[in-house]
C-alpha cells in the first residue's frame, strides 16, 4: 500500500475534464482527446470527436445512435467487471444504476483505488442494472441534488399519480416530458409495472432510443408513433421530450394534461417554467440521503465532486469526518436541457 501516494499524482482535473496520468486516459472528458473513458452516453459525459472510446457496450451504441458511426475513431467495449491494464492503471466498470449501460470507472494504480461515479442513482430502476458501490480511497462523486431539500419520493408513488389523472379525465389527453435517454424508457418500465398495457405514443425523438434499450433486451411493450396519423389520442399517454411538451407539436392532442418527470419537479418554480401542469418527482440521479448512504457505502476517507449542489455535500461529508473537495468540472449537468434535442444536436 504506498501510503504516501497522493491520488491528485495520478488522477488530475485537466483542461478537457479529469484525466488519468499513467493510462493516459480522460474520463467523460468535454472536448475531443486521444483516449477517453465514457461513463454513460447522456451528451453532457459522451461527446463526440474522440480518437479512442472505451465504454459499455450498450454506451457506445447510444453514442453511435446519437451522432452516427463515426462518432469516435475506434470503439472498445469493457463490460461491467471485465478488467483492463492501461500502462499499470488497472480498469473496470461497475453499474451505476442511472441509464442503460452506465458505469462507474474503477481505476487502481500502486495499491490506490480511485471510483469515478459518473452520474448514479440508488433506486431500483427495470431498465439497467443497480448501482453497486465499490470501497475506494477516493470517491468521486455528482452532487445534483446534493441538498436537504430533495428527497425523491418513491417513483411508484408518482406513476400512480399520473394514472389516477388519466382515469380522472378520460377525455384528455395526458403528456409526459421526460429526457429521451433514460428517463422516458424507465417511465414506460414503471407504467408498465403499473399494469398499464395500452400503447404507449412516442414523440420521434425517442422512437431510436426506446428501440435501442429494446434491442438490448429491456422490455417496453407496445409503442407507437406519436404522429399526425395517431390522432388527438384521448385517454392516452404520450411522451415527449420536456421541450415540446408546450411546444406547437403537442397540440393536436386532445383536452390535453401536461406533466413532466424529473427530480428538479420538486421546486415550484421549475415545475413552473416547464408549464408542467403534473409535476412528476422521477430522477435519475440521487438525492440527497442516497447521497450521504453512498458516501458510508463507499467508505473513502476522500471525496471529489464533480457538479452540482457541491458546498453542502462537502459540508455534510466533513461532518463525517471525510475530506471532500470541488472539482467544479465545466461542461456537467447540462444533460436535461441538451438530451432533448440529441438528434439535431452538433458534437
Ligand atoms: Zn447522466
Ligand atoms: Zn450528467
Amino acid at each position: 500500500m504506498a501510503a504516501t501516494l497522493r491520488p491528485e499524482s495520478w488522477v488530475q482535473v485537466s483542461a478537457a475534464g479529469l484525466y488519468c496520468l499513467p493510462a493516459d486516459l480522460y474520463i467523460d472528458p468535454h472536448r475531443a482527446v486521444d483516449r477517453a473513458l465514457l461513463t454513460h452516453g447522456h451528451s453532457d459525459h459522451a461527446r463526440a470527436g474522440h480518437r479512442s472510446v472505451l465504454a459499455t457496450e450498450p454506451t457506445l451504441a447510444i453514442l453511435k445512435a446519437r451522432y452516427g458511426e463515426s462518432a469516435a475513431g475506434s470503439y472498445q467495449a469493457l463490460a461491467y467487471g471485465q478488467r483492463l491494464s492501461l500502462n499499470g492503471v488497472e480498469i473496470s466498470l461497475v453499474p451505476a444504476g442511472h441509464v442503460l449501460g452506465s458505469a462507474q470507472a474503477v481505476l487502481e494504480w500502486q495499491g490506490q483505488r480511485v471510483v469515478v461515479s459518473g452520474d448514479f442513482k440508488r433506486r431500483p430502476d427495470p431498465t439497467c442494472a443497480p448501482f453497486q458501490p465499490v470501497p475506494c480511497d477516493v470517491f468521486v462523486t455528482e452532487a445534483t441534488f446534493g441538498l436537504p431539500v430533495f428527497r425523491h419520493p418513491p417513483a411508484e408513488q408518482e406513476i400512480a399519480r399520473l394514472l389516477h389523472s388519466v382515469r380522472l379525465f378520460p377525455e384528455s389527453c395526458h403528456i409526459v416530458g421526460a429526457y429521451s435517454l433514460g428517463k422516458a424508457q424507465r417511465l414506460i418500465a414503471l407504467l408498465r409495472q403499473a399494469g398499464w398495457d395500452r400503447p404507449l405514443f412516442l414523440h420521434g425523438a425517442m422512437e431510436r432510443l426506446c428501440q435501442l434499450y429494446q434491442s438490448f433486451g429491456v422490455e417496453l411493450g407496445w409503442l407507437r408513433p406519436a404522429n399526425r396519423d395517431a390522432g388527438p389520442l384521448p385517454g392516452e399517454i404520450v411522451l415527449a421530450p420536456p421541450s415540446a411538451v408546450a411546444d406547437r407539436w403537442a397540440r393536436r392532442f386532445a383536452e390535453l394534461v401536461t406533466a413532466v418527470a424529473s427530480g428538479w419537479m420538486r421546486v415550484r418554480a421549475r415545475a413552473r417554467q416547464a408549464r408542467a401542469e403534473l409535476p412528476l418527482v422521477i430522477s435519475d440521479h440521487a438525492d440527497w440521503d442516497e447521497l450521504l448512504e453512498t458516501l458510508d457505502d463507499v467508505g473513502a476517507p476522500e471525496v471529489w465532486v464533480t457538479h452540482g449542489n457541491e458546498e453542502a455535500l462537502i459540508h455534510a461529508a466533513g461532518l463525517k469526518g471525510i475530506r471532500a473537495r470541488a472539482l467544479a468540472l465545466i461542461g456537467r449537468g447540462e444533460e436535461d436541457e441538451t438530451a432533448a434535442a440529441a438528434p439535431a444536436e452538433a458534437p
